[in-house]
């Protein structure tokens, strides 16, 4: 089921390239949306290494941290400033390397304190976050969005210009089914799914190597082949990433499974230009 809302959207008003509300980002080349079916599957973390990937290869990146109420993007990046505004816009922070991110907790006095908002403050919010922040020039804006398919995910969908979504799962079969629900969605919203990644799918022993399923044997090429969806990468379990998310440092990491998605936003770019 979709809100009636989505009848207004400019995705479906039947009137393009004529929509009375101007996109207010013009610099931003390409908005990528990151969704997963269910929380704590690594989507937060998906994020931050397409987005360290992504400013490796030399692309302009900004992160647009849509988890209002569960916001890890900040503590990934050692990020404890507060955001400031200038010019009636708010000023993303940037992390080390140069990637522009805002999220709530760059405005809470406290990153610990709690957010306890309604649907509808959480959507204003969320687009606030596109219409009124400083994000300058970018080549991509990835948006980190909250777990599953309810009010949130879809403000983004009908209110950011998306170029496509990449869905996060982890191989337990709940994970893989709550993931069908998010590709349905994106198929009901128009939105193009650019891939599949799946998280946590395997582990290497620290003793001898050897590769283990943690989870058995994984279920994910029964999803890509029924959506006809690319798997963009599997990410292992890996102690170095959760050490490196914990200290701040993502950026530290050597991320070498991502080529795949990132060749994929570098086509996006291309055929925009
Ligand atoms: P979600 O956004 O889906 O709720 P997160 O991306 O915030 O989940 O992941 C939670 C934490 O789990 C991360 O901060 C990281 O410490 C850990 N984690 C996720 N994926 C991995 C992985 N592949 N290897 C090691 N730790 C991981």
């Amino acid at each position: 089921m979709v809100s009636k809302e989505l009848d207004k959207s400019c995705k479906n008003c039947g009137d393009e390239g004529d929509c009375p509300e101007e996109n207010p980002q013009k610099d931003v080349k390409c908005c990528l949306a990151v969704m997963s079916g269910k929380g704590g599957v690594g989507k937060s973390l998906v994020t931050g290494l397409m987005a360290v990937a992504l400013k490796n290869a030399g692309l302009k990146i900004g992160i647009l941290d849509a988890d209002l109420t569960g916001p890890s993007i900040p503590k990934m990046f050692g990020i404890n400033k507060k955001a400031k505004s200038g010019d009636g816009k708010i000023i993303p922070i940037e992390s080390l390397n140069g990637i522009k991110i805002m999220s709530l907790n760059l405005l809470l006095d406290r990153e610990d304190d709690a957010v306890i908002w309604r649907g509808p403050v959480i959507a204003g919010a969320i687009k606030q976050f596109w219409t009124d922040v400083a994000w300058g020039e970018l080549d991509c804006l990835l948006i980190d969005l909250p777990p599953g398919t309810a009010d949130a995910p879809l403000t983004v969908m009908q209110s950011i210009p998306l170029d496509g979504v990449i869905v996060v799962s982890s191989p337990q079969d709940l994970a893989v089914m709550i993931v069908k629900k998010a590709l349905q969605m994106t198929r009901k919203l128009n939105i193009p799914t650019l891939g599949l990644i799946e998280n946590m799918s395997y582990a290497h022993c620290p003793k001898c190597g050897e590769k283990i399923d943690f989870f058995g044997e994984s279920n994910i090429s029964e999803i890509t082949k029924d959506y006809k969806i690319d798997l963009l990468a599997e990410i292992p379990i890996d102690p170095q990433i959760a050490k490196l998310c914990d200290e701040g440092k993502i950026e530290d990491y050597d991320v070498k499974f991502l080529d795949k998605a990132k060749n994929n936003v570098e086509k996006i770019l291309k055929d925009k230009n």
